[in-house]
């Protein structure tokens, strides 16, 4: 999929089980990369090939200190030759997250913004202030939150077998880019179904009309597994995470594929999917974010 860059392309969709006519599957988008994994690489794909075809290369990018989006980039912009700048939210901290010290390990300039001035990051003065201070780059709006990271995240569907009739997708939310590209490349009555891991995300049909995602296109909405908000996790979440890591040996990461793995399996048990559904579970990757919880939380290690 993503022949411009060094990253294993043998992706795989396994059978985590089947029960009273119940079948689960997981496309492991994670094994791409073991630190960039997932769909950020994806969302990146169409400015990745703008910038190689311009002839200033360079990227901004916004995120926080434990972005898994500053990461992706960092590390896409490193591999191609490309100058990354990332914008990260908040003071500049005394230690940096293990995130950012990818981030300057893969030569991404960082540029700390307090939280007042980071609310105007979309506003055209501070995109001018940009090519004042930095010259000609292409901006990557946050969580790659745009029209060609919908487009990226559509790839997805071309490791997604066609002949595998699935009833259900299901994927978590943060920016809804991805949600949007797995729903603009439904071309039958499969469910696209997500599940936000921020409280009260309650503006997803906005940004799925943002993203030009037609309003006939099937999907539905899970409020239920944000687990108090982004980040935010309790000790029946990891305690989830690691039976699964024992049980298929498979990480998930806390932050995202944890919640909506929870919630797709609560779910199960709650008798929510109809009998003969076939589940596909989109494994996102972002396992880097599990490097900010305290030693010892998970049983395994990412690398
Ligand atoms: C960023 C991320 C998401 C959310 O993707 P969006 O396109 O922003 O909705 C989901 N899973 C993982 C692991 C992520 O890192």
């Amino acid at each position: 999929m993503i022949p411009i860059l060094k990253i294993n392309q043998d992706i795989h969709t396994i059978k985590l089980f089947e029960k009273n006519n119940i079948s689960v599957h997981l496309l492991r988008l994670d094994e791409i990369h073991p630190v960039v994994s997932g769909n950020k690489l994806f969302k990146l794909y169409y400015f990745l090939k703008d910038v190689l075809h311009s002839p200033y290369k360079t990227i901004i990018t916004f995120g926080g200190a434990y972005s898994n989006h500053l990461a992706a980039t960092a590390f896409a912009c490193n591999q191609l030759n490309i100058k990354s700048i990332g914008f990260v939210r908040g003071e500049q901290p005394k230690t940096l997250s293990p995130t950012l010290e990818f981030c300057i390990q893969n030569n991404m300039q960082l540029e700390f913004i307090d939280r007042v001035a980071y609310k105007t990051i979309h506003e055209k003065k501070f995109s001018g202030s940009l090519f004042q201070k930095f010259g000609n780059h292409i901006l990557i709006p946050e969580g790659g939150f745009s029209l060609p990271g919908m487009e990226g995240a559509k790839l997805i569907w071309k490791y997604i077998e066609p002949n595998n009739k699935y009833t259900h997708i299901c994927c978590a939310i943060g920016t809804a880019t991805t949600f949007a590209g797995l729903i603009n490349g439904n071309t039958n009555d499969t469910i696209i179904t997500g599940f936000p891991v921020l409280k009260g995300l309650h503006d997803i049909e906005e940004r799925l009309i943002h993203l030009k995602i037609l309003p006939e296109k099937k999907y539905k909405v899970i409020h239920d597994y944000h687990f108090g908000g982004y980040a935010k996790r309790n000790d029946e979440l990891i305690h989830f995470i690691n039976s699964f890591y024992s049980q298929n040996h498979i990480p998930l990461d806390f932050v995202y594929t944890g919640k909506m793995m929870y919630g797709v399996y609560d779910l199960i048990n709650k008798n929510y999917f109809p009998g003969n559904s076939n589940i596909l579970c989109i494994h996102t990757g972002g396992l880097q974010g599990n490097n900010s919880l305290p030693d010892g939380t998970l049983k395994f290690t990412n690398t």
